[in-house]
């Protein structure tokens, strides 16, 4: 928010700092401000130090004045989720077990957003180790959707998602293990990447499970999306699952192709999804209108796999987290509980330290990779995994890209999903992305009739195909109504 009351993206900010028409101190001023106005309402981050943004700021000030600046965003604030390394501060993934914890080193995204010059501007709210689709499993605080804040944000990157929707921050990242990027962009009506499986380096990222997590960007435009995303993807020797990418996906959103001859398709599948919300529904079909006006073709294909996709991957995720967070035993990492003996110790520490939701999921993971039942579920599991990505592999053979709304319903009240079988169902369009390695964005198309709420639409692309989803993505941004999501916090825009 500037004084004129405009929001400024990633974009406008640089060309702002380009011209000298604005400091970095001026702009990260501009954000700690509306952060001051409004995080009593929303509480996005858990931590921000608005000294040391300042300190950064003025850093990259001296930078510009010296005509060294880093690059074009040299002095524009980002905000972390909590669960991606920043030296020197705290890295808790929202649990009490790392309470305390202060990250030794740099995960590559943060040292490559500091090689670009982005100030780095707190660290966000988000379940506890992003297990969650609410925001509700933090042990620390409680994000309260902008757009109206007796809903959640969503999850697990719920912090991010708010502060960037709220005009706290121009950019934040999050990570997506089954939709934790796109279903709370889609809540808090902002857009969200999660990156093709390899294309972003997961160094430094507290692990979740490992064969699905991905890194990616959360911004106000897809634009500003794809600028974070060339920043931080490529090879990186820190993670042997990383992968080269070529060229920069901004670049090609100056001067998109054009939907003309471009096949974007309709899963039967989703839509026959009983928990479909029929104002869900209807953004949706208005999206496909839009994209058919400006020349796309659509077309219909088969997931027949998909209606298991959430059972398969609670399946997966578990067994990779109950392995991954063996490593939070009171003697490595943030809290010890006072115990009598080591293996005391691990009880006390980890029984107090982990939530529910956390202990459920180390249980079940545990429980399906014991000998017994490893065939039963976690191998069959497995197997699952192939069909789910072949499907898509023939249905890339039909189409450039599939659309699918990227949650089923909207924004929910707190509480609301207390169940967590319930809670599970949110994430029905985006975990299949994740078990085949794709990409996928989720774009703001359009209001919920009922609830004047924001709703996500999910453009999902081949492996690596980032350039072409958000081309599609930016395409159906300039055309959706509203142009803008911007929520009214207080009564105030
Ligand atoms: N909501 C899903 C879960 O609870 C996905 C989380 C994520 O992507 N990190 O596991």
């Amino acid at each position: 928010m500037n004084e004129s009351g405009h929001c400024i993206s990633v974009a406008q900010a640089s060309s702002m700092l380009e011209s000298g028409k604005i400091s970095s101190r001026e702009l990260c001023g501009i954000f700690l401000k509306r952060v001051e106005e409004t995080e009593s309402e929303i509480s996005s981050f858990l931590h921000l130090d608005k000294d040391a943004v300042l300190k950064e700021a003025d850093a990259s000030d001296a930078r510009r004045a010296a005509a060294r600046q880093l690059g074009q965003f040299d002095g524009i604030p980002i905000a972390i989720k909590d669960n991606i390394a920043a030296k020197g501060q705290p890295c808790t993934c929202a649990s009490k077990i790392l309470e305390g914890y202060i990250s030794p080193y740099d995960a590559t995204v943060v040292d490559r957003l500091k090689s670009a010059g982005f100030v780095l501007f707190g660290r966000t709210n988000m379940d506890e180790f992003a297990m969650g689709s609410s925001c509700e499993n933090s042990a620390y605080a409680i994000t309260r959707n902008p757009w109206d804040t007796s809903r959640v944000t969503g999850g697990s990157s719920g912090g991010s998602a708010a502060s960037v929707a709220a005009r706290q921050v121009p950019a934040a990242l999050g990570s997506d293990t089954g939709g934790s990027i796109r279903q709370p962009a889609s809540f808090c009506g902002c857009v969200g990447l999660k990156p093709s499986y390899g294309t972003v380096s997961r160094y430094g990222l507290v692990a979740f499970a490992s064969s699905l997590d991905q890194i990616g960007p959360m911004a106000n435009t897809v634009l500003d999306a794809a600028h974070i995303f060339d920043t931080i993807s490529g090879r990186d020797p820190m993670d042997a699952s990383s992968l080269e990418t070529s060229g920069k996906t901004s670049a090609s959103l100056a001067n998109p192709a054009g939907l003309k001859g471009k096949k974007i398709a309709v899963a039967t599948e989703h839509m026959e999804s009983p928990g479909l919300d029929d104002g869900v529904k209807k953004v949706f079909s208005d999206s496909l209108s839009l994209l058919r006006s400006a020349g796309a073709e659509i077309v219909e294909i088969s997931l027949p796999n998909s209606k298991y996709a959430i059972a398969d991957y609670y399946v997966i995720a578990t067994a990779e987290a109950s392995a991954n967070l063996a490593r939070f035993d009171g003697v490595r990492y943030g809290k010890r509980e006072p115990a009598k003996d080591l293996i005391e110790t691990y009880f006390q520490t980890r029984g107090h330290g982990f939530g529910p939701e956390v202990k459920r999921r180390i249980l079940l993971g545990t429980f399906v990779l014991s000998s017994g039942y490893y065939d039963a579920y976690y191998l069959k599991a497995q197997k699952l995994r192939t069909l789910i990505r072949n499907d898509f592999l023939e249905a890339f053979g039909k189409c450039d890209a599939i659309l699918s709304p990227a949650s089923p319903f909207p924004a929910f009240k707190f509480g609301e999903k207390s169940d967590p079988l319930q809670m599970y169902l949110a994430d029905i369009y985006t975990i299949s992305a994740n078990l085949a390695g794709i990409c996928a964005l989720s774009v703001p198309a359009g209001l919920h009739a009922g609830t004047g709420l924001p709703v996500g639409i999910q453009i999902s692309g081949k492996h690596m195909a980032e350039k072409e989803i958000l081309e599609i993505g930016a395409a159906l941004e300039a055309m959706r109504t509203p142009k803008v999501f911007l929520p009214e916090i207080g009564g105030r825009k």
